[in-house]
């Protein structure tokens, strides 16, 4: 059994009682004993999303609903509007360009939030917008972008909004119907805490009118057949589901009702408050600007003539955590601290703990029992 503390913005560890969960016997997919199970945890999964709608599961990771929520309501040819602020923003844009679709983006510099009114021009320059791709907590970077403003600024255009809100349901806010989203996807293994694999996605009343209107040239992920197959006696999905996985998440959606959505979203901004001011203690430099820093990860520049491998590799061999890199141009310029899923003041302490420690360990004259004793101050 591997010990290494998971600090990642996914995957992230789960609680014992959803492993356990996953150890149950399989059934027939298409039976009354798995409709109920299958039934309870979609409505959970709305209850997460705060959606009225029906929500689905996908077997598949989180991109698989990116990719459905994508395009099952644009053709071909048409054009969407894609914010893109890093890795995910522009994984929409690739998503589009594979299947035809026209994107146009609107690129905010890595590390900075995309404004309301930045959106609201974009939109007023182009009325053949048919979608409004958005990440709301950009992995990649510590963003969180204003989800609920700039939904405002899309419900006064035709165009749908589409929201990633795979590393921030059931961590930060996510209020699907007050925010006005008509297509919002997560993964399992983020906030959610449940093992890789599975990914939920819910669609508006336009956005199926939408997908009413396209001939998807998607087979698998083609959300008419998982409508009608979900709407069927007992509810099921199209293909075979990961049996497993959905004893997993149905556990995993227990706990977050068990705690509660507005307390588990108070722990992770806890925890994110805890470690930034940790980092700051320990002498290193946030990436994001605090006011947009996100709720589930934080992002830090890597310390001046530290590489990659001298950080990441000593906190995983010598202390046995486990943090995340930088991507694409950020590879080697900064490190991710996770604290998303079951994170609490325990594994924070660690981590800053050994953050402390590798920076000594690296030559830096500092305290390093500073980055700990901000954790506490958070704590206290
Ligand atoms: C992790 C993540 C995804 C999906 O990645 P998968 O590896 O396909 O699960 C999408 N968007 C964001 C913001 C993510 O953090």
């Amino acid at each position: 059994m591997d010990e290494t503390l998971l600090m990642l913005p996914g995957p992230t560890s789960v609680a014992p009682r959803v492993l356990k969960a996953m150890s149950d016997n399989i059934v027939n997919h298409r039976s009354a004993i798995f409709g109920e199970i299958f039934t309870e945890t979609t409505e959970l999964m709305s209850e997460v999303f705060k959606t009225q709608n029906q929500s689905y599961l996908l077997t598949g990771s989180g991109s698989s609903a990116m990719e459905a929520g994508l395009v099952n309501i644009v053709k071909p040819k048409e054009k969407i509007l894609a914010i893109v602020g890093g890795k995910f923003g522009q994984r929409f844009t690739n998503i589009a360009t594979s299947f035809g679709i026209e994107a146009k983006e609107l690129n905010v510099e890595w590390g900075t939030a995309v404004t309301p009114d930045e959106v609201k021009v974009a939109l007023e320059e182009d009325e053949d917008i048919k979608a409004v791709t958005i990440v709301h907590n950009e992995t990649s970077t510590g963003v969180t972008a204003p989800v609920e403003e700039i939904g405002k600024v899309v419900a006064n255009h035709d165009a749908l909004y589409v929201v990633d809100t795979v590393s921030s349901l059931g961590g930060d806010r996510v209020d699907v119907d007050k925010f006005g989203i008509d297509v919002c996807v997560a993964g399992s293994q983020k906030c959610l805490a449940a093992p890789p694999g599975m990914a939920a996605i819910t669609l508006s009343d336009d956005a199926w009118k939408a997908v009413d209107n396209v001939d998807s040239n998607t087979y698998y992920l083609d959300m008419k057949k998982y409508r009608k197959a979900g709407a069927g006696t007992p509810p099921e999905t199209p293909y075979t589901p990961s049996v497993s996985l959905i004893y997993a998440l149905f556990e995993a959606l227990k706990i977050i009702k068990e705690e509660g959505l507005e307390a588990r979203v108070v722990r992770h901004e806890t925890a994110a408050e805890a470690s930034r001011n940790a980092v700051k203690a320990l002498g290193l430099e946030l990436f994001p600007e605090e006011s947009v820093s996100s709720a589930t990860v934080t992002a830090v520049k890597m310390p001046e003539g530290v590489t990659d491998a001298d950080l990441r590799g000593t906190m995983r061999n010598k202390y046995k955590v486990e943090l995340a890199g930088g991507q694409d141009h950020l590879k080697g310029n900064i490190f991710r601290i996770g604290h998303m899923g079951n994170i609490t003041y325990k594994e924070l302490a660690i981590t800053f703990s050994a953050l402390g420690m590798t920076l000594k360990n690296l030559g830096f004259d500092i305290d390093m029992g500073a980055g700990v004793s901000a954790v506490n101050e958070s704590y206290l």
